[in-house]
């Protein structure tokens, strides 16, 4: 897989502030990459210094093979981005500015006809699209802009809380959006602070605080153990239990009710089946498996590495 996003070294000093301290960052192709970090951590900056709107004071930054900290404006064609919502312009409506921001982006009236229409459709804008920039709540907004920036199909996106401000529905919508951008092979790099929202959407993660970069992980592997609901029709025998908690995968078995248990699970789909095999075997009636929390996980890597703090 090539590499769609990278930075050597980058850093960012505001005055004295040290917004970024020589970050050294990877995003392959195809792939979401969530960006974590308390208040002040230094996202926006990445993003902005990614998308060309601020200058890195040290370091390098590429995105899709273009050197954006030495060709902003060539880099910039690159990128789709919604960093600090951009108020739409008032006086066009949805549609007219899709179709305006398409052609600055050199796309041909076939094209632009049939994006403008995806995109409306993809973000949920259709009701809207006649209605001019100054009458758009701030979740419509926040769509225009996400519309904006997938519109030319970019191989980079740069996603400074994309659902910030979306409804319920409007979340769902763009976690579908941001798999759909990553699966025609963009690299999707996402700030959040729902730790779930970015457990259930990004392949890696990167914990940023105060400007370091303190640890990337794999969502699926490196993020600990998921937590299971195990329960059973009538109370199982405890060699069932014993040797239960003894398999491949199993981190904890816990009794949470009588015929409920939590279990803490590591494994492969193939271990997890293993493992309700070895209960039935040994006469455990199995009436249900089902995962509590896709690894509570996320939020304890986050609280062990940089705490309930914010900046100070
Ligand atoms: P949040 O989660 O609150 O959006 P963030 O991780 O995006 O935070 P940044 O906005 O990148 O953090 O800010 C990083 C640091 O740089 C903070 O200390 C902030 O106060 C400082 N900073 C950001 N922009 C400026 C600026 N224009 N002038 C001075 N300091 C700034």
């Amino acid at each position: 897989m090539a590499l769609a996003i990278r930075t050597e070294s980058l850093s960012k000093a505001y005055g004295r502030v040290l917004a970024l301290r020589g970050l050294d960052l990877e995003v392959e192709e195809g792939t979401v990459f969530g960006y974590l970090g308390p208040n002040g951590a230094g996202k926006t900056t990445t993003m902005k210094i990614l998308s060309g709107l601020a200058r890195a004071t040290a370091g390098r930054a590429w995105v899709a093979g273009v050197e954006v900290t030495a060709n902003p404006r060539a880099a910039q064609a690159l990128i789709g981005a919604v960093v600090e919502v951009p108020r739409p312009y008032p006086h066009l409506t949805v549609a007219e500015t899709l179709r305006y921001l398409g052609e600055l982006r050199g796309l041909k009236t076939r094209v632009l006809n049939r994006r403008v229409e995806e995109v409306l459709g993809l973000l949920g804008l259709e009701q809207v699209a006649g209605r001019r920039g100054s009458q758009l709540s701030r979740g419509m907004q926040q769509r225009l802009a996400l519309g904006a920036a997938i519109l030319a199909s970019p191989p980079v996106l740069l996603l400074d809380e994309p659902t910030s401000g979306l409804d319920p529905a409007g979340i769902v919508e763009v976690r579908n959006l941001v798999r759909q951008e990553a699966a025609r092979g963009a690299a999707v790099f996402l700030s959040s602070h729902l730790l779930r929202e970015v457990q259930e959407t990004a392949d890696v993660v990167g914990f940023l605080h105060r400007g370091v970069l303190l640890r990337v992980a794999r969502v699926s592997e490196d993020a600990g153990a998921e937590s299971y609901i195990l329960e059973f029709a009538q109370e199982p025998p405890a060699e069932a239990l014993e040797v239960a908690s003894r398999m491949p995968g199993v981190v904890s078995l816990e009794r949470k009710a009588p015929l409920r248990f939590a279990l803490g699970f590591r494994g492969s789909p193939t271990e997890r089946g293993e493992l309700v095999a070895a209960l039935v075997r040994r006469g455990a009636k199995v009436s249900y498996l089902g995962l509590a929390s896709p690894g509570g996980s996320l939020e304890e890597m986050y609280i062990s590495l940089i705490g309930g703090e914010g900046e100070e």
